[in-house]
């Protein structure tokens, strides 16, 4: 028995016999063809690329019926570059100019955009090479009239060094019960589309391939990340339990949703979901959300070699606002700086970039750049309840500053002739500064969001991503919580509601602490939406708001999360 490790994709346990797939794409036989046989390969090329436009076509169509048009929209890329002249003059190209085969030809066209690409690749350049190869493999298979799925006769594991995306979609579902993969990432298009798909997997194992055996007994655990290979029966029956209880807290899920967002006394609490891409709206909405609290729109602006347009971003605002419907969008106008650099605009990596230029003071610099995000968000809000965040807020002149450049935007639309809506504005309290002025900053704003990951950060000098000094990231030392007290209480006396959206949120026993002390709104990962209010709706606002009363008594992090948890036992 081992056990290997990996990305979770979906949340789900299969257990079964592997089958391990090993790439032969592009073993196939090389030769040369005669002056005379040119025209018939490429009217071989040519059919086969039409057949392949044919099947990706049917593939998106099924895509779009079994998970939605947005996951279906992933395969537009394909069908364009088949229809795209490019990739069919390149390949004749080398049919005619090298006698090569059809086959060969397009090997060579591979092994190109392989160099071009290169190695330090992002994420988006590797979904897109992924895209191509798994456009040539299917010109390919037409070719050799071979599938490029397999046809399954009995249940199965697949382990393989990478799936494609026409692959996922094309698995048979009776007989394949999961996948796992050596590479892919979170974000990758084989992740979004096993999610989409609830296909049981763990992605980026690294060496999978060479670790698993063909038919070897796996047990996947796309919850975790984890592979066990060949389990003894004790590991089989945990893990068939816990089959069972995700299977529950589906079901669970689905009665919960159904629930008023309030405490068990009857005191409501929004439940928002931080997103960072369109497709998690999917997810949100399965959990149950009342609305989106955080959406970080850097994914917009970053793994690109030039800014997005105000149009491109309008339409992307409007795409998730016309998702949503009625529910409030809080939208964050870029926090670019840190760990999120632009490429060829950020500048130079700076000695400290979390306190460097980022967010708020990136965008009041590069007042072109800002102003065309605002002005994407305002007109966005013509199709749903958006609103806008400013992050990393630490002076008030920011505030006022930015607030100028949206009176801005908006008289630049007027002249434009194009359509928005007032929106509430709001601003992440994040750095303690900005708590401490906080009765001032509640009467420039219609919102506050409590940005407890940077709060931390800044408040205990602790880096966020430092592995060294992970216990001194404390969320419940007495500073920060003193922290949010105040700016809890800074917004109730200037009427104004207060969220938090940093992952303090999605804790259970923090989530009951910070709902007593009088949050309005807790916004985290859409996965976690229902743990979080399963705790809150079966609780007493009155009795957490005494234990929130009482946990200033205890003067270390660890002494009030004792005490938090006794409290909150049983309850
Ligand atoms: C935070 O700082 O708590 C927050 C939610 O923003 P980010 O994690 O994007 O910095
Ligand atoms: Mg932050």
């Amino acid at each position: 028995m081992k056990k290997l490790k990996g990305i979770g994709v979906y949340s789900d346990i299969a257990i079964g016999k592997c089958s391990v797939w090993k790439n032969s794409f592009l073993l196939y036989p090389e030769y040369k063809i005669s002056k005379k046989d040119v025209n018939g390969e490429i009217n071989r090329l040519d059919e086969a690329i039409k057949k392949t436009i044919d099947e990706i076509t049917i593939l998106k169509e099924n895509l779009k019926e079994s998970a939605g048009e947005e996951y279906a929209d992933i395969f537009n890329f394909h069908i364009s570059l088949l229809q795209d002249e490019n990739l069919r003059n390149e390949t004749a190209k080398i049919i005619k100019n090298e006698k090569l085969n059809v086959e060969s030809s397009l090997k060579k066209i591979v092994l190109k955009i392989g160099k071009i690409f290169g190695k330090e690749e992002n994420d988006f350049l590797k979904d897109r090479r992924r895209d191509i190869l798994d456009v040539v493999e299917r010109i390919v298979s037409n070719l050799r009239k071979t599938p490029v799925t397999k046809v399954f006769k009995e249940e199965e594991i697949i382990v393989a060094h990478d799936l494609s995306t026409t692959q996922i979609v094309s698995l048979n579902r009776k007989f394949v019960k999961g996948f796992i993969t050596d590479i892919g990432s979170e974000t990758s298009h084989i992740a979004i589309i096993a999610r989409a798909l609830e296909i049981p997997s763990v992605i980026g194992v690294g060496n999978a391939t060479e670790e698993v055996q063909n038919g070897d007994n796996l047990i996947i655990d796309g919850e975790e990340g984890i592979v066990i290979v060949n389990p003894v029966g004790s590991v089989i029956n945990k893990y068939k339990r816990k089959k069972e209880e995700l299977k529950k807290r589906k079901r669970r899920i689905y009665f919960l949703k159904k629930l008023p967002s309030r405490t068990n006394d009857g005191r409501y609490i929004k439940f928002l979901a931080n997103i960072e891409f369109p497709e998690e709206i999917v997810s949100a909405e399965k959990n149950g959300y009342d609305g989106i609290g955080l959406y970080r729109t850097e994914y917009l602006y970053i793994n690109r070699k030039n800014l997005p347009t105000e149009e491109e971003q309008f339409l992307a605002y409007k795409n998730i606002a016309e998702k949503v419907g009625k529910k409030p969008i809080i939208i964050r106008t870029i926090d670019i700086g840190g760990d999120k650099l632009i490429p060829n605009i950020s500048g130079k990596k700076e000695l400290n970039p979390f306190l460097g230029w980022r967010g708020i003071r990136f965008c009041l610099d590069r007042k072109d750049i800002f102003k065309s995000q605002i002005k994407a968000i305002l007109r966005a809000s013509v199709y749903g309840n958006i609103k806008i965040m400013f992050p990393m807020i630490a002076t008030l002149e920011e505030v006022r500053e930015g607030k100028k450049i949206v009176n801005e935007a908006k008289e630049n639309l007027k002249k434009e002739k194009k359509e928005y809506k007032d929106v509430e504005l709001g601003v992440m309290i994040e750095i303690p500064s900005a708590v401490f002025i906080s009765d001032k900053l509640a009467k420039e704003v219609d919102f506050f969001s409590i940005g407890s990951n940077d709060l931390i950060q800044f408040t205990l000098a602790v880096d966020r991503l430092n592995e060294k000094i992970t216990n001194l990231y404390q969320p419940c030392h007495p500073s920060v919580l003193k922290m949010i007290k105040i700016t809890i209480d800074n917004a109730k006396k200037n009427g104004i509601s207060v969220g938090i959206c940093g992952e303090m949120a999605s804790i259970p026993e923090i989530a009951c602490l910070l709902v007593g002390m009088g949050i309005d709104e807790l916004s985290m990962a859409p996965f976690l939406i229902p743990t979080i209010k399963e705790v809150i709706i079966n609780s007493k606002y009155e009795k957490l708001k005494k234990i929130s009363e009482e946990v200033f008594k205890f003067d270390t992090n660890d002494k009030i999360v004792e005490f938090l948890k006794k409290k909150l036992k049983g309850d």
